[in-house]
């Protein structure tokens, strides 16, 4: 098992109640959280496996205050990859997704496929109450030239994978910068 020792940023943005922090608190604890603190913008550590590599992974978790275009302007900067989620219940906050990637572009002087974004729709568990059909968000994703997935922090599935795909896009290309 070789270190790579460098660190590697995700940061997760979403409107609000779309269940950010549940995927963040599950990917680190392995649990699902409820009743989480909803106005904290927190960053966490963490290791993850890439191919047999350690991965340094900072996380951070945005919250309420995107709004403020200074928080805003701090996390676009800091932030390599981008877990950008919304709810499928809510159809709101998937039409927020496009002012995000683009601002996202923007920040980062990037296009896809280069531009390490991934549109995740959460709360997969909630089938009866879905607003945003699957077919409906893939070609969405796939006319902006980026990856959608659907997640359930509730029921723990595709959580480790969303990560694991935005830190394989991130260690690639920057094992590309400097071969
Ligand atoms: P944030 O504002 O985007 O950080 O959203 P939170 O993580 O605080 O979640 C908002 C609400 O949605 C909370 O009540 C969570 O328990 C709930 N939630 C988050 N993810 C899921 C999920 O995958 N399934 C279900 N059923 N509820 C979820
Ligand atoms: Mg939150």
């Amino acid at each position: 098992m070789t270190t790579n020792s460098s660190k590697y940023n995700i940061t997760v943005i979403g409107a609000p109640g779309v269940g950010k922090s549940a995927i963040t608190l599950r990917l680190l604890y392995q649990e699902f959280v409820d009743d989480y603190e909803p106005t904290k913008l927190d960053s966490y550590q963490t290791m993850m496996d890439y191919q047999g590599q350690d991965v340094d992974v900072q996380i951070t978790d945005t919250a309420g205050q995107e709004d403020y275009a200074s928080v805003r302007d701090t996390f676009l900067r800091s932030g390599e990859g981008f877990l950008c989620v919304f709810s499928l219940t809510d159809s709101d906050s998937y039409s927020h997704i496009e002012e995000l990637y683009n601002q996202v572009k923007l920040a980062k002087s990037m296009e896809p496929p280069q531009l390490p974004f991934l549109i995740v729709g959460n709360k997969s568990d909630l089938e009866s109450s879905r607003q945003t059909k699957t077919e409906d968000a893939q070609r969405f994703a796939e006319s902006l030239g980026v990856k959608y997935m659907e997640t359930s922090a509730k029921n723990n599935e595709n959580v480790t994978e969303a990560f694991q795909f935005l830190i394989g896009m991130l260690v690639e290309s920057r094992s590309a910068e400097t071969a």
